[in-house]
């Protein structure tokens, strides 16, 4: 596992669901969580001179356990919405996103997101694509656990599309050599990634956009996202 912290240090404890490339994952060493997200929040946790601590917990458990104060900030692919925002502070936006739709690459009679009127649809619980999924007039949306288990259930045909953030999809294509399945070009939403802190410290709130802010500005930010997205 991860280095303790020197005594007195300050850490940073971290909340993501690493089932998420390239956001988060675990990687041939799996205590050692890598992705976009990952390496942002450790270059944020540098810039406020905190040791970061990484704790791997399941997507919709991610702002229960903010609130129950053990950990101090999410950062997993999350969206930022209203629906949250009655829960935790969010930071500044740092990544646009969108839902796309995986189907299976024989598939021809879904185009696009109205196809899906009568489909069966898998999503992973808690996310902005369980909401979205439950408004298209599908014949079944099955909420499932993580990304992965999505994946394995179009797979094995119990579902005719995931729903799900398009790099995730995309990436999924890349990595898995899986030639059975294809995303759909079309996006559902735009949507901005923000970390998400404890309704109760604002003042963590503030390091966090300024840290971020200092990133962006000293060329940092775009070097990370030059490694997981290329230019
Ligand atoms: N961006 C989506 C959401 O916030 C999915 C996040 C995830 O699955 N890690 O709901």
């Amino acid at each position: 596992s991860e280095k303790k912290a020197a005594e007195g240090e300050k850490v940073l404890k971290v909340g993501t669901n690493a089932d998420f490339a390239p956001f988060e994952f675990q990687g041939a060493d799996p205590s050692a969580y890598e992705g976009f997200d990952m390496d942002l929040i450790r270059a944020i946790g540098e810039e406020m001179g905190y040791k970061v601590e990484i704790n791997n917990v399941a997507f919709d458990g991610l702002i229960p356990s903010l609130e129950a104060g053990n950990i101090d900030v999410i950062i997993s692919g999350m969206t930022i919405n209203d629906e949250r925002k009655q829960k935790v502070l969010f930071s500044d936006p740092y990544y646009k996103s969108g839902l796309s739709i995986m189907v299976a690459k024989s598939d021809d009679s879904i185009k696009g997101f109205q196809d899906l009127k009568g489909k069966k649809i898998a999503v992973q619980i808690g996310t902005t694509s369980a909401t979205e999924a439950k408004k298209l007039g599908s014949a079944e949306v099955k909420e499932l656990n993580s990304s992965a288990d999505t994946f394995i259930e179009l797979n094995a045909k119990g579902v005719d599309a995931v729903i799900n953030d398009r790099p995730v999809n995309d990436r999924y294509i890349v990595e898995s050599k899986n030639d059975n399945v294809k995303v759909l070009s079309e996006l559902l939403t735009s949507e901005d990634y923000g970390m998400a802190i404890n309704k109760n410290n604002a003042e963590l709130q503030t390091k966090i956009n300024e840290a971020l802010k200092k990133l962006k500005d000293n060329g940092k930010y775009d070097q990370i996202y030059a490694k997981w997205f290329g230019n």
